[in-house]
């Protein structure tokens, strides 16, 4: 069951609706999506070959506003798995309150394997295959796994050759020319890093050498690091595929960063071969342990920040941190759930944790509709008060009503508001 992020999605859903005051028959309307579409995509490779791809566009629940979420390339989508994730992004568009519904793309591919020719064909004819589902008002998809600011202008492009005129508000996470906003990129690190934040503020602990480790340290890991090193705290621990590097002292995290945005990986730099500015790094070079070691060092936080499911009844008696916060989508299994509740070890949820990339992705498309930017400052500030004000919405959920967890009061909150939602809407016809 733990391996099916569906029936992982359903178990956390099921063990929230004890404690929430949804109606029976709505309920289980939420636990199947409204539609899911797979399109069969044939493209014209750089190498003469004709390959035949699949995807998927899943749109689990419109009932608070226009679907909304990501499109990933990847070997392993499956229609199972994309309709998970579109019912975890209809979970946190409700929990951080924004006026979306979820949804979900994916195309089975290996991104490694395809020119960046191939990769804009596939992507065009993908969009092709969806777009009499997506539009700004409809549906809006935005960046996931191995996709990136240029799939989504390929996307928006394709979507306004049909249309006769730029449309920019049919997808978010666009480069700043096309009506990109600033702070997308580092989004959903610096989500990461505020409710970090919050959870010592609520803890009553100090987050200033807190030690942290972080798995993953691509775009989502990265930024949490850098900015969780700036708040204080001390990042002793993170990784990529390559395997982790581990200082109990610290990692220089921006030579570090300046490394992997150099092509580093983080083997290279255990072994110190340093790209870009990392050379001129004083600090000491760090152990390299594995990605497993990682997830079980005696630190104050973990963060998981690269693939599903990687804390499993397997290991999670092994863990020695005090606190998770769920960076990647769904990286505990439902046994192991039950397991660190058990052992009083406060999780963040992924649908609270990772959601300012979805925030600043709302802003984005807000300011589309409005056909006015607003300055850095400005969309920081708001994904501040909107994911801070989530975060204190949860706890007061959790203290309140006694829940056994943070991942429970999330989901009663989020199950709460979209069945509100049906209720008002009603039932068609
Ligand atoms: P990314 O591709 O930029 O980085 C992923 C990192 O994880 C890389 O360092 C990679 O080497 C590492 N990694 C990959 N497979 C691994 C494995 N098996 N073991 C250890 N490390 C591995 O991806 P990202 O955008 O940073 O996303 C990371 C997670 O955050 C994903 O679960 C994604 O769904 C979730 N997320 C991302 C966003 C976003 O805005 N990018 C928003 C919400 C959630």
């Amino acid at each position: 069951m733990a391996d099916d992020p569906f029936e992982n999605m359903l178990a956390q859903m099921d063990r929230a609706e004890e404690y929430a005051d949804v109606d029976h028959g709505v309920f289980e309307r939420l636990k199947s999506p409204e539609r899911t579409l797979k399109v069969t995509l044939p493209v014209e490779l750089e190498s003469g070959e004709v390959e035949v791809f699949e995807g998927y566009r899943c749109q689990f629940d419109s009932s608070r506003g226009p679907f909304k979420g990501g499109v990933r390339f990847h070997p392993s989508v499956t229609q199972r798995e994309v309709e998970a994730l579109a019912g975890w992004m209809t979970w946190k568009t409700a929990l951080v309150d924004l006026p979306y519904g979820g949804a979900k793309g994916g195309v089975i591919c290996e991104p490694k394997d395809l020119t960046e020719r191939d990769l804009e064909r596939l992507t065009r004819r993908y969009t092709e295959g969806i777009r009499r589902m997506i539009g700004p008002e409809i549906d809006v998809p935005a960046p996931d796994m191995n996709t990136n600011p240029q799939t989504m202008a390929w996307m928006m492009d394709t979507y306004s050759m049909y249309e006769g005129y730029s449309v920019p508000q049919v997808v978010t996470g666009k480069p700043l020319e096309i009506g990109g906003t600033p702070g997308r990129v580092e989004a959903t690190g610096r989500g990461v890093s505020l409710v970090t934040e919050r959870l010592f503020e609520y803890l009553d602990r100090d987050l200033s050498d807190a030690s942290i480790a972080i798995q993953g340290f691509g775009n989502v890991g990265s930024n949490a690091a850098r900015l969780l090193d700036e708040a204080g705290a001390n990042v002793v621990a993170t990784s990529d595929v390559t395997g982790a590097a581990y200082d109990p002292d610290g990692l220089d995290v921006a030579a570090l960063g300046a490394h992997v945005d150099a092509g580093g990986l983080i083997e290279e730099y255990v072994a110190g071969e340093y790209r870009g500015s990392a050379s001129g790094s004083t600090w000491d070079d760090p152990d390299q342990i594995t990605n497993a070691e990682l997830l079980t060092l005696d630190v104050d936080v973990l963060i998981p920040a690269a693939v599903e499911g990687v804390i499993t009844a397997d290991n999670v008696d092994d863990l020695r941190a005090s606190a998770v916060v769920e960076a990647a989508n769904g990286p505990t299994t439902v046994a192991a759930d039950k397991a660190l509740t058990e052992r009083d070890i406060q999780v963040v949820p992924d649908i609270l944790a990772n959601a300012g990339g979805v925030i600043v992705s709302y802003l984005e498309w807000v300011q589309n509709a409005q056909e006015f930017s607003w300055p850095l400052e400005t969309v920081n500030a708001e994904l501040e008060r909107r994911i801070g004000s989530a975060f204190d919405k949860t706890v007061e959920q959790y203290d309140t009503k006694e829940l056994p967890d943070l991942r429970t009061a999330a989901y009663t909150l989020a199950l709460e508001r979209t069945a509100k939602a049906h209720e008002y809407r009603g039932l068609f016809p």
